[in-house]
């Protein structure tokens, strides 16, 4: 017998031994529940989980192998391989991008569009300035009352620009522009403009402070609104005014002048507003 038939002969990876091999697999210690049906369904077959399809036999026949054992027919573990990456990278960009943790979820997908039609309205609006507009405007206003979802849109399209578009993100509370602790970090404003899209969410709560020009708030804004809309960054607004005409009377002209050049205004009509589940 030569060498060749010798090895041909060999075959080390026996049904036996591979039996042998996915029972003392099946024996780690800590081995997850979800592993070990899937060890056992290698060897002795079974269904998929998640769509009912049954497993099928494979036969391995190679040089140091002849065995048989079984795979899933569906595509259902690939996929869910996908979706687990997929989240993990989601949560990456979250954390990045500073989206507190009850927007985490937020994507244009999930927006409830079974709301009153000029809501819906304006969520197809929000889209269509991501899909298509946000390279022609700078910036997107989100206008309208408490809990209408402008947040969500807003998130959804930071998050969207951030996945798709790798841009660098930055979620900012408006009220931490003129916060204590925040003043006393200098190149704050500086700091944010290096960003290629910010979102300045509840801008409002900056107006309520009667920034009058001249004022030390006055001039963060200003400074900061300047600075984004010069270097063509995107920027994100949300806020609780009726219309534009309230940046106006609330901002002055400088800023809203500058907002208004570089934004599209999109008004969200009033209605209470609830996340879709959307899996
Ligand atoms: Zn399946």
């Amino acid at each position: 017998m030569n060498v060749m038939n010798e090895i041909l002969e060999k075959k080390i990876f026996t049904q036996e031994k591979y039996e042998e091999y996915i029972r003392s697999c099946m024996s780690w210690p800590g081995l997850s529940e979800e592993k070990k049906q899937e060890y056992e369904k290698d060897m002795n077959g079974g269904k998929c989980g998640m769509c009912g399809q049954e497993w099928n036999r494979v036969e391995v026949n190679t040089r140091l192998a002849n065995y048989f054992h079984f795979r899933p027919s569906c595509e259902c573990s690939k996929n869910k391989d996908k979706e687990k990456r997929m989240q993990f990278a989601e949560k990456q960009v979250v954390e990045q991008l500073g989206i507190p943790e009850k927007y985490a979820m937020c994507t244009l997908r999930n927006m409830d569009v079974n709301v009153k039609p000029d809501t819906a309205a304006a969520i197809e609006e929000a889209k269509r300035f991501y899909l298509y507009g946000k390279f022609k405007t700078g910036g997107l206003v989100l206008s309208g009352p408490v809990g209408v979802g402008k947040t969500h849109m807003a998130v959804a399209i930071l998050k969207g620009l951030a996945i798709a578009e790798h841009m660098r993100g930055r979620f900012v509370c408006s009220s931490d522009i003129i916060a204590d602790t925040i003043n006393e970090q200098k190149d704050y404003i500086k700091y944010l403009t290096e960003y290629d899209a910010v979102l300045l969410d509840d801008f409002d709560k900056l107006a309520t402070n009667k920034a009058s020009e001249g004022s030390w708030t006055y001039e963060r804004i200003f400074s900061l609104i300047n600075g984004l809309t010069n270097r063509n960054r995107i920027i994100l607004i949300t806020c609780n005014y009726a219309s534009e005409g309230d940046f106006k009377s609330f901002f002055g002209e400088a800023i809203s002048s500058r907002i208004h050049e570089a934004c599209l205004f999109l008004h969200v009509p009033g209605e209470n507003y609830r996340m879709r589940d959307v899996k």
